[in-house]
């Protein structure tokens, strides 16, 4: 090896280990000035006490105690598996939110949760009468294989009665985990979110809420 490559080599080397050396250092800096370590941050969790009406804010790493029940630190979404009533956590965070309500001076009721198949196709069916159409139908009713209502994860809150104390949900059901998710259903909520996150802009309908907006494969 000529002496010019060998010492290509021996700088480049050194250079290399140089870097190796300082990117750490650099890396590490990049936020507070200096490395701390810090033990994994225990979530926030809502549990609530269907029998006293008291919620409590525990961490996920001691849970709820029981007779409290929690109330999620997710969006509950629902399994392939189809229910025979409302998810029950979702059920515990409108409790939370009805005993909240109450307090605020406002009377919130489920008045259609859970639904069977059977009934949200005679919905549907009604609806495509009313509409005239499958696509008009289903900006107010879905078709019974994926309305949320069918799948435990929807609820009608007050329909067609309190509008006002809909109003308070829509303000304050996010603390729960609540949302109004449809521009043109005021009464419609899902639990979309973890508790104490915002809720998503609404959509415009269901229609909208489809994979392929627009598009009925039924
Ligand atoms: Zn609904």
């Amino acid at each position: 090896m000529d002496k010019k490559l060998s010492n290509f080599y021996f700088w480049g080397a050194g250079y290399l280990l140089l870097v190796v050396a300082i990117l750490p250092l650099t890396a590490s800096k990049t936020g507070d000035s200096e490395v701390v370590i810090t033990p994994s941050k225990a979530v926030p969790l809502l549990c609530f006490n269907v029998v006293t009406s008291e919620l409590r804010t525990s961490d996920t790493d001691l849970g709820c105690l029981s007779p409290e029940e929690s109330l999620g630190t997710e969006p509950i979404s629902h399994t392939d598996v189809r229910p025979t009533q409302i998810d029950r956590t979702f059920e515990v965070r409108f409790l939370a939110a009805q005993a909240a309500a109450k307090e605020a001076g406002f009377k919130i009721r489920i008045t259609s949760g859970f639904r069977t198949q059977q009934l949200q196709e005679k919905l549907h069916a009604d609806a495509v009468k009313k509409y005239g159409s499958e696509e008009e139908a289903s900006k107010w009713v879905l078709p019974k294989e994926i309305s949320h209502h069918t799948w435990g994860t929807a609820i009608d809150v007050n329909y067609p009665g309190d509008r006002k104390a809909d109003k308070w949900l829509e303000e304050n059901g996010s603390t729960y985990g609540l949302c109004r998710v449809y521009k043109n259903e005021w009464w419609h909520f899902e639990p979309v979110i973890a508790p104490g996150e915002p809720c998503p802009p609404m959509m415009a309908n269901a229609l909208e809420s489809l994979p392929v907006s627009g598009k009925l494969n039924s």
